[in-house]
This record gives structure tokens, sequence and C-alpha cells, in this order.
């Protein structure tokens, strides 16, 4: 057996994939071509998560054999806004707030010096040479049906999670705000039709949920951005016979862009395709497709009710008295 394998990209779904599979023996070489990994972010806050699945997230990463050294934060509580309507709903641990960057206590650092630890090579900025046979994708998106633009500040503000819906300040989609420590993340999520709205759903964001912070301090902050991408696709082997793992692969949440738990599975099935030989595609076949699917509906169902959409899913929310079943049940 070829105990040598070469991965492309070291972001998340790269680095997870790599840790399995030191861990079970194998040499792992990654490619990653921007300088550095986590580059792609800026510390702002993402949510891993936690309701389309029975199983804790966390849980499952320690199933996998990553250890729990990067920040992680369970919410319980989030926010959730439509107009002049807030409805505080609760959940127990509905997701994990992580930090996604290049800084010691985001995700991305902590899975890369847990790889290193395990002995990876990992060439940053280098092209693999020619005659490599790369066996995993993991280049995250190559283009984008949905956009993300943000600012990452500091605020003298309590701890508070929001998530608003409104065609302008996100239209398709939504925008959110998370403080934690005195570290926010706000931002607006919107399809990439409406890319040229961007500059203005983030300045209307910003003033939707401007009580909740001090002007200056988020005119001192980072802007960041970045684009997702979805699809389900035939197969998820490349021309040469390499597995697209994360969003390489399209292995992204339709509904509301909720990528990282498909980049950790999808990682995971890739390395077991390796060490056990089954397919690839039938292990995402039989363990994702269903909540792929699900969400695609769910996306296609929100296109269609268009701005009746909002009001809708702000009442079911209201009304349930478990939103993390129901958003089980919609993802299920
Ligand atoms: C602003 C923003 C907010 C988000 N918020 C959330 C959230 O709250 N919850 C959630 O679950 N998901 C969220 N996502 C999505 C989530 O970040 C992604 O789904 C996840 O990072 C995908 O992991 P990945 O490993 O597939 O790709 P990435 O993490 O993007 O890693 C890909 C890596 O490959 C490298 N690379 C690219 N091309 C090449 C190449 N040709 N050769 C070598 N290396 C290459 C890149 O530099 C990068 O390091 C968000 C995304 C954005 C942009």
């Amino acid at each position: 057996m070829n105990k040598e394998i070469n991965i492309l990209g070291g972001g998340i779904s790269g680095l997870t994939c790599a840790i399995i599979l030191l861990k079970n023996g194998y040499n792992v070489n990654i490619y990653e071509k921007r300088k550095a990994t986590g580059t792609r972010f800026n510390s702002d806050w993402q949510g891993i998560e936690n309701w389309s699945e029975e199983t804790d997230v966390l849980s499952e990463l320690r199933s996998f054999g990553i250890d729990l050294s990067f920040d992680y934060v369970p919410v319980c509580e989030l926010n959730l806004h439509y107009s002049d309507k807030i409805r505080t709903l609760r959940g127990d641990k509905a997701c994990y707030l992580v930090k996604r960057g290049t800084a010691i206590d985001c995700l991305d650092t902590c899975l890369l010096e847990q790889a290193k630890e395990l002995g990876v090579n990992i060439y940053c900025g280098t092209k693999p040479d020619n005659n490599k046979q790369i066996h995993v994708i993991a280049t995250g998106p190559e283009k984008g049906n949905i956009l993300a633009k943000g600012i990452k500040f500091n605020t003298k503000r309590p701890d508070s999670y929001h998530m608003a819906f409104g065609d302008d300040i996100a239209k398709g989609f939504y925008s959110y705000l998370l403080i934690k420590n005195g570290e926010a993340t706000i931002a607006t999520v919107f399809d990439n039709r409406n890319v040229r709205d961007s500059e203005n759903y983030l300045q209307n964001t910003i003033g939707y949920f401007s009580e909740y912070f001090d002007p200056e301090e988020v005119e001192a902050g980072n802007k960041f951005g970045g684009y997702g991408y979805f699809e389900i696709r035939k197969t998820l082997y490349n021309d040469d016979g390499a597995m697209l793992i994360g969003e390489a692969g399209g292995l992204q949440d339709y509904l509301w862009g909720f990528g990282m738990r498909y980049a950790f599975q999808s990682a995971n099935f890739a390395a077991r395709s390796i060490m056990t030989g089954e397919s690839y595609d039938k292990l995402i076949k039989e363990n994702l497709h269903k909540k792929l699917k699900h969400s695609k509906r769910n996306r296609k169902l929100f296109e269609i009710l268009g701005p009746l959409a909002y009001p809708l899913a702000y009442r079911l929310f209201k009304k349930s008295k478990d939103p993390l079943k129901l958003l089980n049940v919609v993802y299920r």
C-alpha cells in the first residue's frame, strides 16, 4: 500500500484529513498555496453547527482523533431579529463559536500544530511537482454562490449573539453579530447575484445592530470577506482520481452556509477511504447526501417564498418551544 499521501490545501478539511492519516501511520505532505494556513480568515468568529445530527460535533471531532486545543464557545442563546422584532431562542449548545485565522487560539492554527506534531510535511507557497500524484484536494471554494462581508472589531460591550433577516441587510440569507470576551464579528451573508449591493448590506447591518456596540469600535475594526460554494456533484473524484473534500467538493450547507462540519466529516471519509479502500463517493452519498439535499430543498423554498420567507421563518422559530429540534427537523 502507498503510505505517502499528498493533499492540496492546508485549510480545516486538509489538516483534519492529514491528522487522521498521520495517526494511522501514513506520511502526509500538504501543499498550501498561501504563505501560511488560515490566512483566508481574520480571527473572526464562526459557528460550528451542532443541530444537524444527534451526535455532538465536538465528540465527533474527538472520535476522529482531533484534540480540542482551540478556543470554542458553546452558544445556548441566540437573539433572532426580523424587522423591529426580537426573539431569544434557547437550545443546548446549538453551535460552538470558534475563531478562524492565524492567531494562536484559532481553529486553523491548532489543527496545524497538531498536524506538525504528528510529523506532517507542509509546503506553503509551493506547488507540488507535476509528477506527484495528488490524493486529496482540499482547496476550499473555487467559486462562490454565497458571499460574506464583515468586520472584526474589539468592543467593551457584553457578550451577545444575534442573527437577523431582511432584504436590506442580507438579501436571501442573514446578517449576524457575535460578541464574546470583547471580540466582535459583524457580517452580512448574501447571494452572489447581489454582489453590487454588498457594501450597502454591510452598512445597513452595522446600522441595524448599532445599539450593541459603539460606532468608533466598529470603525477601528478590520474588514474581511469571502465566498462559499455549494453543489451536489455526481462524483467527488476528479479526473485524476483525487478526492474532493470540504468546499472544494461543494460540500457546504445550501441554506445558511455552515460548511465547517462538512469539511471535518468529508475529511474523515476521505481518510477512511484511503485506509480501507471503501469508495469515497459511496461514503459521502450514504452519510452526507440526505443532509445536503434537505439544505438544498430548504434554500429553494426560501427563494420561492421570497420576502415572505423571513416573517415565516421568524414565526416558526418564535413559536417553537424547542428551536434546536426545529432546526434538526429542517436539516434531516
Ligand atoms: C466570512 C465567512 C464566514 C463563514 N462562517 C461560517 C460559519 O459560521 N460556520 C460554518 O460552518 N462555516 C462558515 N463558513 C464556511 C467555512 O469557513 C468553510 O466551509 C470551511 O472553511 C471550508 O473548509 P475547507 O477546508 O474546505 O476550505 P478552507 O478552509 O478555505 O481551506 C482551503 C485551503 O486551501 C488553500 N488553497 C486554495 N487553492 C489552493 C491550491 N490550488 N493549491 C494549494 N492550496 C490551495 C487555501 O489557501 C486554504 O488554505 C464561512 C466562510 C466565510 C468566507
